[in-house]
């Protein structure tokens, strides 16, 4: 049996605290400073394109939550009809991405952005201009090879500790 004095424990113990104490954080100053995202999160809302999209309907079909609602005019003019109402409930979305599978069109997309807590459950609900690709909503490159390719490198606070190492 391997015996030790008593309380060089503590003292070991203490020896680490001292250590981190001395040592310089490395910390990132959230909100100014934001890590990239990894580009293997398929994301966590949805952004539609209202250009794109035809109305078919097939990504309110896909969805397993049925957490899409769709309506459109009866007016089907080159080759669409035209949507009045593309609504996303977020509450019900499991990020899934079946609808971004689904969609013939390359209409919807998921997104990136993970600022969208919210006080009240109606406010997850997203609808149609609330769903539009902007700077504050980035497209993840989840289904789209093509978009993941241009996304920036994450970024990881661990590599920060490495270079002050060096
Ligand atoms: S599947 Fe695509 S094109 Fe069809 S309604 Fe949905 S987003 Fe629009
Ligand atoms: S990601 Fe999945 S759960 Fe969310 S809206 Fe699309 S199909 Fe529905």
């Amino acid at each position: 049996m391997k015996f030790e004095r008593f309380g060089t424990g503590i003292i070991k113990g203490l020896m680490v605290t001292l250590v981190h104490l001395v040592r310089h954080p490395t910390v990132n100053q959230y909100p100014e400073q934001r890590l990239n995202m990894s580009r293997r999160i398929r994301g966590n809302e949805l952004i539609w394109s209202r250009e794109r999209c035809t109305g078919c309907g097939t990504c309110a079909k896909a969805c397993p939550q049925g957490a899409i609602e769709l309506v459109t005019s009866t007016v089907f003019k080159d080759n669409k009809y035209n949507v009045e109402t593309y609504r996303v409930d977020t509450g019900y979305c499991i990020q899934c991405g079946l609808c971004v599978e689904a969609c013939p069109f390359d209409a919807v997309f998921m997104g990136y952005s993970y600022e969208r807590a919210k006080y009240r459950r109606n406010d997850l609900v997203q609808t149609n201009d609330e769903l539009l690709e902007s700077p504050a909503r980035p497209v993840s490159g989840y289904f789209h090879p093509e978009i993941a390719k241009g996304l920036p490198d994450q970024t990881l606070l661990v590599e920060k500790i490495v270079e002050k190492r060096k």
